[in-house]
Formats: structure tokens, C-alpha cells, sequence
């Protein structure tokens, strides 16, 4: 992905992509990056930690550090604000999905009637 294109709608979708991993169980950094990875995201840890601090912030996520092989790991997983947030998030989603990629027969145009003069 062009990097415009990621500045323009992936941090929306890399966000919402978190948040469901979150509310199925806990997640950390660098198992989300190569999760993200997997389905053509290119998100660095400059990019993803300051997503995870911002959905920690707005109350979506809680943050619980533990050590693993002798080093701290944070685990973030979804509080259920942030799981009624995926669930309003997904509601979006399935009408823009519904719109913008089963758009057959064409949505009218948006465009208001031509005033009669
Ligand atoms: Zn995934």
C-alpha cells in the first residue's frame, strides 16, 4: 500500500483490526505487527504503540504488563467499552462493505435534484 494510502484510511482499519484481536484475547506489540503483516500491513512500532496508548486512552483497552523469558511484555486486550466500541465500529463497517463493494445495482448518486426553475 502507497504510503498516502495508509496515511489516508489505514490507521482507521489498522485500529479496528487491534480492537478485535483485543476483545478475543490479550495481544502484545510485536505478535500484532506481524499479525498486521500477514494481511499487508506494514505498521512499524512507531505507528503501532501510539495506536495502542491512544485505544488505552479512550478506555477501549487495558494494559497488563507480565515477564516472559525474563523480559517485561504488555499485553493489551479490549475493557467492554472497547468491545461495544467493535461492535458499533463493525456495524459501520457492514453497511460501508454493503455499499462500496456490493454496490450492484449502483447506489443512486447522492447528488440532490436539480432545482426546477
Ligand atoms: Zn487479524
Amino acid at each position: 500500500m502507497s504510503e498516502l494510502l495508509t496515511k489516508i484510511f489505514c490507521g482507521g482499519f489498522v485500529r479496528l483490526h487491534v480492537l478485535y484481536h483485543a476483545a478475543r484475547e490479550p495481544i502484545f506489540g510485536i505478535e500484532m505487527m506481524e499479525e498486521l503483516r500477514r494481511h499487508g500491513y506494514d505498521v512499524g512500532a512507531g505507528t503501532l504503540y501510539p495506536m495502542l496508548h491512544q485505544l488505552a486512552d479512550a478506555g477501549y483497552l487495558v494494559v497488563q504488563t507480565e515477564v516472559v523469558g525474563g523480559k517485561q511484555r504488555k499485553y493489551y486486550r479490549a475493557t467492554p467499552e472497547g468491545s461495544r466500541a467493535l461492535d458499533e465500529a463493525k456495524a459501520k463497517l457492514r453497511e460501508l462493505v454493503k455499499e462500496v463493494l456490493h454496490d450492484d445495482p449502483p447506489t443512486p448518486s447522492i447528488h440532490r435534484q436539480e432545482p426546477t426553475k
